[in-house]
């Protein structure tokens, strides 16, 4: 069955030493409770070997946030899949829209990007979603789709089995509105069937599929007690040992 899964993404945040402090004091909260869903960090590149050395790794997965969609290589400045899981982490956030926006991310570059990651061992976690003006002319779904088409299923049945989906409306990060608990379920109910469709049910109902937008201690109970949300994609909530415990022991 699948899991459930809070993943933290802390974004450009955090100095390596404020890095490396909240991962422990996480790791720390961890300690000996009962928690009923796979945790991870998503931190910066610089910060990855020093936050996988500072946790247990039964506690807390590290995740990059980014990665080259090259091997190796003449690319000043890229960080390759490989380097990543060198570090000890195990996930990757792939397609995140503010790297599609800002860094031009397209479908063509996320295939291969997940492929890479993939192909070194890491987990991606893929995310998909739409801005409010395709929501608001009822486009959101087509989107979210083709989001999917067009990076991911060109993979086999195998290789999907290994991605973890993260739904996040892109009127909703970081802007304080969340999507409803309805909203959230039946878009996530629309990707598991588009899986099926695709894959077939039982791939589709392994996959986890995290809700991501402005999720926090306040809402998450009703968001991950929807059937398809799977657990969450956290940023502003992240920073904190505080504010991220809660969205934890949601489940
Ligand atoms: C994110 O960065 O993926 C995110 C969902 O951010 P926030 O929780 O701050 O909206």
């Amino acid at each position: 069955m699948r899991k459930n899964i809070v993943a933290g993404n802390w974004k450009m945040n955090k100095n390596l030493q404020e890095g490396v402090e909240l991962a422990k004091e996480l790791n720390e909260a961890l300690k000996g409770k009962t928690i009923n869903c796979d945790v991870v960090i998503g931190t910066p590149f610089i910060h990855l070997a020093a936050v996988a050395n500072n946790v247990d790794s039964n506690l807390v997965g590290v995740a990059a946030q980014n990665c080259a969609n090259k091997a190796s290589g003449a690319y000043t400045g890229e960080v390759s899949a490989e380097m990543v899981a060198s570090t000890g982490a195990k996930y990757v956030i792939l397609g995140h829209s503010e790297r599609r926006a800002y860094y031009h991310e397209t479908a063509e570059i996320l295939k291969e990007k997940v492929g890479l990651a993939l192909a070194n061992g890491l987990t991606p976690i893929f995310c998909i979603g739409e801005v409010l003006e395709e929501r608001e002319s009822e486009k959101h779904f087509d989107v979210v789709k083709s989001q999917i088409v067009d990076s991911l299923f060109e993979l086999s049945a195998e290789d999907f089995g290994k991605i973890v989906l993260a739904y996040e409306p892109v009127w909703a990060i970081g802007t304080g509105k969340t999507a409803s608990s309805d909203q959230a379920q039946e878009m996530h109910a629309f990707i598991r069937k588009t899986l099926v469709e695709k894959y077939g049910n039982e791939v589709a109902d392994n996959t986890s599929i995290l809700y991501g937008g402005s999720a926090n201690a306040d809402n998450a109970i009703e968001l991950f007690s929807n059937p398809d949300v799977d657990g969450g994609l956290i940023g502003g909530a992240s920073l904190s040992v505080d504010k991220f415990m809660p969205v934890i022991e949601a489940f």
